[in-house]
């Protein structure tokens, strides 16, 4: 029988899931991912987890408590950096830590720590190192990379061609012939939205956000739309190099996307609780408004907030565009 192995559906999910499933399958692990998220998976994670953590954390927690009693092993990378001199919030640092001292019970847990941030980071190595709990061939560590990596690629690539990446997830895992999204789309709008994967890909803690904003005939895009080298080309423009791998990409995109004229407004998720969040959003704002071209909303998500409030704002954004647009 197979050994289990469980991925929460959250945080750094939306990002490397592809790699990830892939890897454990090729050294012949049965992959078992969270529920999505749903209100029993917030309730666990807000009850285990502290209460000064950011929601994206707590929900983390709820995922981890939503599978743990189904596998042998559970995966919760302790995720330094993903590229050169750049950092993922330091949050992601103690995730393991936190996991580990607050929920009860767990199975063995996946905790490799990866550190890309210097010259010689590599990812192959952590990898490598966890292929060794499971297998002591080093060429079937070394396939099952590959393989993660050829997926991680698929992904992109699926991403670029205009789906965002919940959906590229989902085809991908029915295994479709990748088409072209926009093309089926006959949008009246396009909305640029800027946010952390885990929280605008996640439908139930964004209160499904993307498809409000369909159903009100807008095309929804993201950074994941865009080529890696166009976000920090934009991203540049900032007077220094900003050293949050996730912050730098949401202020590329939105810089890319507020010059944009097929873009038609910007909405920013943002995280209460969340630093990283609220001096991005910062930013982002105040740019956008020195050019004074862009409608920009903000909206800031907690466990407690209301759907009717985001319809109302997101009605109110949509129809001062329309009314712009007609003005025009
Ligand atoms: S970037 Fe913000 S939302 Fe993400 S883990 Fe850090 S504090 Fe939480």
């Amino acid at each position: 029988v197979p050994k289990r192995i469980g991925i929460p559906k959250a945080l750094l999910y939306y990002y490397y899931f592809p790699l990830w499933n892939a890897f454990f399958k090729g050294l012949g692990l049965e992959v078992v991912v969270s529920s999505s998220t749903n209100k029993a998976i917030v309730d666990k994670g807000v009850k285990h987890c502290v209460d000064e953590a950011c929601l994206p954390v707590k929900l983390f927690f709820g995922h981890v408590l939503d599978i743990k009693d189904m596998v042998d092993y559970i995966f919760v990378p302790r995720i330094v950096s993903v590229e050169q001199k750049s950092y993922i919030c330091p949050k992601f640092l103690g995730l393991p830590d936190m996991i580990r001292y607050n929920v009860p019970d767990l199975p063995l847990m996946i905790d490799v720590t990866i550190d890309m941030s210097r010259k010689n980071g590599n990812m192959y190595k952590a990898f490598a190192e966890v292929g060794k709990i499971f297998s002591r061939n080093p060429w079937k560590i070394k396939a099952a990379y590959a393989f993660g990596m050829k997926e991680m690629k698929r992904f992109e690539q699926m991403n670029r061609a205009g789906y965002l990446p919940h959906e590229s997830l989902e085809e991908m895992g029915k295994d479709m012939i990748m088409r072209n999204r926009s093309e089926k789309m006959g949008d009246n709008l396009t909305i640029a939205l800027i946010g952390h994967g885990y929280n605008i890909y996640d439908s139930y803690i964004s209160m499904n956000i993307i498809e409000k904003l369909r159903a009100m005939e807008a095309r929804v895009v993201t950074a994941d739309n865009l080529e890696g080298l166009i976000i920090e080309e934009c991203a540049a423009e900032l007077p220094k190099r900003l050293f949050w791998t996730l912050g730098r990409k949401m202020i590329g995109s939105a810089f890319h996307f507020m010059r944009k004229p097929e873009i038609d407004g910007i909405i920013h998720v943002s995280s209460f609780g969340c630093g990283p969040d609220s001096f991005t959003g910062e930013i982002i704002e105040r740019y956008i408004r020195r050019e004074k071209t862009m409608p920009y909303l903000n909206l800031t998500i907690d466990e407690h907030t209301g759907e009717a409030g985001v319809i109302t704002r997101l009605e109110a954004f949509i129809d001062m565009i329309q009314w712009r647009r007609a003005a025009q």
